[in-house]
């Protein structure tokens, strides 16, 4: 059993939260208990992640996507007003790390991504450093490049552009960050990878010859949220349980 803040402190330090200009808040986002003996990690703090906490008798729900966006309206209602009370009924906190769990160069999104593929990262570059650049051990295809992918990951990816290119030097960035493909290419990758595709970057790849390849949001995102739950366990004298859902997007 450890306190919340002392949890909250060794996250916000590990994680330089103050360092980010996000679009979501950092840290604790829904209060609850004061002593925390189980976490359950998850990709979004979802109305399903919310029951498997209270499933678990968890007494904090830690997420990357939290329930608290700058993009969206700050009214409570609705889906948004159900997992909320599901929390708040059942004593759980909610805590939330977006860009500096992506970021991370250890616990972060990319680096973890980077692990489960035998990626090496050479130097991270972008805004807010948000983009890794490495190169791949052995040149591989794009089509040897979209198997490792799901086979590690789980999920077909969607791939575009680089025809019949050698791919050596790539770029990545988990998520949502299909909007940095142009700093890929700028940056001399032969293949960006990041989460999810938009109809753009279908264009950007099949005329600039560099590959696109959509390896999931979900499926790019649920390490760095482990490797931060596995980091509390061993720092903290507590239980982390990660739940995985079936999100194809
Ligand atoms: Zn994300």
């Amino acid at each position: 059993m450890s306190a919340r803040q002392t949890i909250l402190d060794w996250c916000n330090q590990t994680l330089q939260t103050d360092l980010y200009k996000d679009y979501a808040p950092n840290g604790l986002q829904i209060e609850g208990r004061e002593e925390i003996r189980k976490i359950v990690t998850a990709v979004t703090a979802s109305r399903a992640a919310a029951a498997y906490a209270v499933e678990q008798g968890a007494d904090m729900l830690l997420v990357h996507h939290g329930l608290f966006w700058k993009s969206e309206p700050v009214t409570i209602t609705g889906w948004k007003k159900d997992r909320i009370a599901t929390l708040l009924a059942y004593g759980i906190n909610m805590a939330g790390y977006h860009l500096p769990l992506d970021a991370h160069p250890v616990l972060g999104n990319n680096a973890q991504l980077a692990a489960r593929m035998d990626w090496t990262t050479e130097y991270r570059f972008g805004e807010q450093n948000l983009l890794n650049a490495g190169r791949l051990k052995t040149p591989q295809t794009l089509a040897q490049l979209c198997a490792g992918l799901q086979n590690r990951l789980g999920r077909t990816p969607v791939a575009v552009g680089g025809e019949g290119r050698v791919i050596e030097r790539i770029v990545w960035c988990t998520g949502g960050a299909q909007g940095f493909f142009q700093t890929a290419i700028d940056e001399g990758a032969d293949a960006y990878i990041t989460g999810e595709i938009s109809e753009a970057q279908y264009h950007l790849a099949n005329e600039t010859g560099v590959a696109f390849i959509g390896a999931g949001h979900h499926a790019t995102e649920r390490y760095g949220i482990q490797a931060l739950g596995t980091a509390l366990a061993q720092e903290f004298n507590i239980e982390t349980v990660f739940f995985d859902e079936q999100n194809p997007a």
